[in-house]
Parts: C-alpha cells; sequence; structure tokens
C-alpha cells in the first residue's frame, strides 16, 4: 500500500548539470596517444561496434530508446591478489572463484562498464515507483550485456587465447545461504572485479561508480591473452562516494522508495543497503503490476539515478544538505 506520497524537490532540473549526453558520438575512448596493443584496439572497438549497430540495443517498447551507451573498459591481472581477497567472508565471500580457477593460464580479466543511455536514465528521476523505461532496459539489457560478452570469444581467439565469460558459466552462481542474510554471494561479482580493474570505487548504495557514474551494468572476461594492465586511479573501496569519504552527499538514501540505504557511513559496506528489503521492493511489488511492466522484474535503479553519481564521478565535496533537506520521501508499507 502506498502510505504517503510527496514528490521532493524536482531532481531533473538540478541533475541537468550533470549529465552528458549520448557517448557514442565520442566513443571509443582513446588516449590522446593511441599506443595501447592492437589486441586491446581490436577488443575496445568490437564491443564498442557491437553496440552501436546492434538492433538489440534498442527498446522496441519504449520508444525505440537505446539501453546502453559506449562502454568503459579496464584491465586486471589475473593474478592479481585482492581477487584471493575477496574470498574473504563479508567482502564476497568463499564462494568467489579467481580467474585462475575459471580458466587455468588466465592472464587477463577484461572489465567493461555499460552505462545506461540519458533516455533510461532520465525516465526513472520521478521519486516512487520506477519507470518503465528503467525496468525493460534493466531486464533486456542484462540479457544482452550478457551476450555481448559471448561475442567477444571468437575475437579472443582469433588473437590466439583462451576465454570465458564467468557470468555465463554454468558454475555462476548466487547463494543467499540462510533466509536471514541480507545479502547474496555470488561466484563472480562483476563489481568487485571492475574494481580491482580500476574502473570505479563502492558507493553508499553498493553501486559502482565509474567517470561515466553508476547507472549501467558490469561485465568481464577472463582470458589467457596477457594484456597491459590498468592502474587503478584510487587506493581504497570508497573514494569516489563522499558521503563514505566525508558524510556528504547521501542522494540515494531519501531516493530509495523502501528505505533500504541507510543514513549512516559504514565501514563495511555490506552494511549500507539492505539487499533483503530491495529484492522483496522489486520481487513483490513489481510482480504484482505486470499490466505495469509488462512481467519485467528487476532493480529499480533509483538510488543511481538521480543522484550525483548517477552519470560522473561526484565532487569531493557534494553538500549532503543541498540534497536531503527539503525533500519527502515516497514510500511503501504492507
Ligand atoms: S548518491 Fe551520493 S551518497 Fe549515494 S552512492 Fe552516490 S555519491 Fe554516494
Ligand atoms: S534499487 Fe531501488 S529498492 Fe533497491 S536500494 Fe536502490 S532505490 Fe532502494
Amino acid at each position: 500500500m502506498l502510505k504517503k506520497t510527496v514528490i521532493g524537490a524536482a531532481s531533473t532540473a538540478v541533475l541537468g548539470s550533470l549529465i552528458e549526453n549520448s557517448a557514442f558520438a565520442s566513443a571509443p575512448e582513446k588516449p590522446a596517444e593511441d599506443n595501447r596493443p592492437p589486441a586491446v584496439r581490436k577488443i575496445e572497438r568490437y564491443l564498442t561496434n557491437f553496440l552501436k549497430n546492434d538492433p538489440r540495443n534498442k527498446l522496441v517498447d519504449f520508444e525505440n530508446a537505446t539501453i546502453w551507451e559506449a562502454p568503459l573498459f579496464a584491465y586486471a591481472s589475473a593474478d592479481d591478489p585482492l581477487f584471493e581477497k575477496l574470498k574473504t567472508p563479508g567482502i564476497v565471500g568463499p564462494a568467489h572463484i579467481s580467474p585462475s580457477e575459471w580458466l587455468p593460464g588466465a592472464k587477463t580479466v577484461i572489465s567493461y562498464f555499460f552505462p545506461f543511455s540519458e533516455k533510461v536514465r532520465s525516465s526513472n528521476y520521478a521519486d516512487g515507483m520506477p519507470s518503465f523505461g528503467w525496468v525493460a532496459a534493466r531486464v533486456k539489457g542484462e540479457i544482452y550485456k550478457n551476450q555481448a560478452g559471448t561475442e567477444l570469444l571468437p575475437l579472443i581467439t582469433s588473437l590466439g587465447g583462451k576465454a570465458i565469460v564467468p557470468i555465463n558459466d554454468p558454475r555462476f552462481t548466487t547463494d543467499r545461504g540462510t533466509p536471514e542474510r541480507k545479502w547474496t554471494i555470488p561466484t563472480w561479482s562483476e563489481r568487485h572485479v571492475a574494481y580491482i580493474a580500476g574502473l570505479g570505487t563502492f558507493g553508499l548504495n553498493k553501486s559502482l561508480i565509474t567517470k561515466r557514474g553508476a547507472a549501467g551494468r558490469f561485465g568481464s572476461v577472463v582470458t589467457t591473452l596477457e594484456l597491459p594492465v590498468t592502474q587503478r586511479p584510487y587506493s581504497e573501496p570508497y573514494s569516489y562516494c563522499p558521503h563514505l569519504v566525508n558524510g556528504g552527499c547521501g542522494a540515494c538514501i531519501p531516493r530509495c522508495p523502501v528505505k533500504a540505504v541507510f543514513d549512516k557511513p559504514k565501514e563495511e559496506m555490506i552494511n549500507t543497503k539492505d539487499d533483503l528489503i530491495c529484492g522483496q521492493f522489486y520481487g513483490n511489488l513489481l510482480r504484482t503490476t505486470p499490466q505495469t511492466y509488462h512481467g519485467y522484474r528487476a532493480g529499480c535503479g533509483k538510488c543511481v539515478t538521480a543522484v550525483p553519481c548517477e552519470f560522473g564521478i561526484p565532487a569531493p565535496d557534494t553538500k549532503r544538505v543541498a540534497w536531503v533537506k527539503d525533500r519527502v520521501v515516497q514510500h511503501f508499507v504492507g
């Protein structure tokens, strides 16, 4: 039951200055002097063009909107000791599989971020229920993103390497453990892998904030190709989230319709968002409104849209009061 609805300060006006438009015009991103190995250039060009030209990157049931803008890439050494650290309980967990366990002889993990298009993101700016465009993009885009990884495999073979896409492998599973546990433990966490590869750092809402923001999804390929490793431009897991650095921002807290993002910084990121409440919201509420969402069922994404980390890295001095003070939050009970 909807208990109370008072839409907060207009998010779209504030966000206008934060948003860049379609990224395909400038894709693929390259350094000023592109001295990367040909294999890297081929991989990035292939995946970027795949998104740009493939009709499956359009939402036919949402104004033919583009789902994914141009991807970001980063490369981790398969031997990076942080992969073993992911097995630590409370980080990901013992079930997490390291690159050389996925693929013996693995040398590199190719990690990529697909940002949602401006049209999809902006459709979700109003407080409350997720937009149809967001939910459709989240569901169809996820399937398509996972397929995109598989599309890279023949190219990697032609370059002389072996590769697998962990999320498409039968060994990929997610486990809730006990009903009380508020988060799932996957055998491969794309966000943690992206952190290791240098794509971004974690936010209060447990998203990973990249230079193209947090409103998107991550994928990866483990390969025996030896590719240059990306130097992480940060040294700790929360550098890009002002709330977790200095108590600023906090815009994702009132954005959540079910109060699953907590109003305080915590040492452990697993405690800053209640995945159980989040999952129940989109699992139950969206399932009860199939006519609105055409049967699609996915995360509502309010905590990564109409917030300063939506499409970029927030300014370190982003003030919390400016975002939260005059907002009354829509929430659901029952
Ligand atoms: S909205 Fe603000 S507090 Fe929340 S994750 Fe993004 S930067 Fe951090
Ligand atoms: S996806 Fe929606 S329900 Fe889940 S934490 Fe974010 S805003 Fe809350």
